[in-house]
């Protein structure tokens, strides 16, 4: 005998209480699961994921959603997002059906320690609060004060892991370099809190938010240059939700209008085949696809290549949504489809914008064995290179 479901209506409106206001537009056309980068590789989530399917369930409040594979397992790349017919907020209404668990105590176990750090430490990676600024070691950079432009914010992953902060050094090299007036407040600051939200941990995530609102108010900032796309978005869209509004730019955009303006200029040569990667939070959720590639067109010598799967259709590195904590099985991974990609075009350098993608296509292309012949590299880190390029 088939099993018997039952429909709950109080769940489906306290998923639609969390914020999924569109998830009764959704005609279950399909269209978001096919553009669903999971329909690309093979595997026990892959298999159990369907974004359609979960839509529906939201809709009748069926169980089926909670599992931990298909509630946890959206990347929120919004690929979906681009071929929906009735504007579906799909990635809201995942962020909501997320929420009901959440809020009821049931983080998967793989992310509690990431949430015990955000509320410990005020970042995910267990770094020590009075260490957030330990890399500016060294470097001179002037703290924000009231005649000072621009607030530098740089990404927790930029401040503790020492890859990433290879990233945050860059950044502050070519504002220098472009004499633009920022200054910091690294060591009061804490996570901005997109990746938690998008967790669904509404309470962690207003915490966080509202004391970075207090500490900017405080300061007097008005305008915020983000090292990461994440944060970014978080800025612009989540931020003033909570009464939070400021002109948040992604140093990409910025680098690339004072590029335009003859205030920054790449001196030195860099002869390689560069493909860039769309970050999903630069490109999809904020819509920066040239700023970019123009910086990468200033440098002398340097070839950029398109690849197939590029700006709004760009493939998903496989780190958003809180996926850069999850472990994800080789063979399975978004980012080693990225890496083929680049190697398929023979480029040299994969080159992207966005601490999380350069965390996830690091691993895959040191997983496929392919670093031998792709170097994988954030845009700041190039544009230095390219500035003071090796001997
Ligand atoms: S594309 Fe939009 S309308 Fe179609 S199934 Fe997906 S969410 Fe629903
Ligand atoms: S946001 Fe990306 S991973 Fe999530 S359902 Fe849409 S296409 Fe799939």
């Amino acid at each position: 005998m088939d099993e018997v479901k039952e429909v709950s209506l109080e769940m489906r409106d306290y998923i639609v209480s969390s914020g999924a206001d569109t998830l009764s537009l959704c005609m279950q056309c399909g269209l978001c699961t096919n553009l669903c980068p999971y329909r690309l590789v093979t595997g026990e989530v892959s298999e159990a994921f369907n974004i359609r399917k979960m839509q529906r369930l939201g809709q009748l409040g069926l169980e089926g959603f909670e599992e931990e594979n298909i509630l946890f397992a959206c990347v929120t790349c919004g690929m979906c997002l681009v071929n929906c017919p009735r504007e579906v907020e799909i990635i809201n209404n995942v962020r909501s059906m997320r929420n009901t668990t959440v809020a009821a105590g049931f983080l998967p176990g793989g992310l509690r320690p990431i949430a015990g750090s955000l509320h410990a430490n005020g970042n995910p990676w267990a770094g020590e609060q009075e260490k957030r600024a330990k890399w500016q070691d060294g470097l001179d950079i002037p703290a924000f004060s009231e005649e000072t432009e621009y607030l530098l914010y740089v990404c927790c992953t930029s401040c503790y892991d020492t890859r990433s902060q290879k990233i945050a050094k860059s950044v502050v090299k070519l504002l220098k370099q472009a004499g633009v007036s920022f200054g910091v407040l690294t060591s009061d600051e804490v996570c901005c809190g997109e990746s938690i939200r998008k967790l669904g941990d509404e309470e962690l995530f207003t915490k966080l938010a509202q004391s970075n609102i207090q500490l900017f108010n405080s300061k007097g900032v008005k305008k915020i240059i983000t090292t990461s796309p994440h944060c970014l978005f978080s800025f612009k869209k989540d931020y003033p939700e909570l009464g939070g509004n400021f002109e948040a730019v992604h140093y990409t955009e910025l680098l690339g209008d004072l590029l335009k303006e003859g205030k920054l200029s790449i001196p030195g040569e860099l002869a390689k085949k560069v493909a860039f990667h769309d970050p999903c939070y630069l490109g999809r959720h904020n819509e920066v696809y040239d700023a970019p590639r123009e910086l990468l067109q200033a440098v002398p010598g340097a070839e950029l290549l398109e690849l197939g799967r590029t700006k709004n259709k760009s493939l998903c590195c496989g780190g958003g949504g809180g996926r850069v904590w999850a472990e994800v099985p080789f063979g399975e991974r978004f980012g080693e489809l990225r890496i083929t990609d680049a190697v398929d075009k023979k480029a040299d350098i994969l080159v992207t914008a966005c601490p999380y993608c350069i965390t996830m296509l690091d691993d895959a292309c040191s997983g496929l064995e392919k670093g031998d012949v792709l170097e994988v590299m954030e845009l700041s880190e190039f544009l230095c290179a390219a500035s003071q390029p090796k001997v």
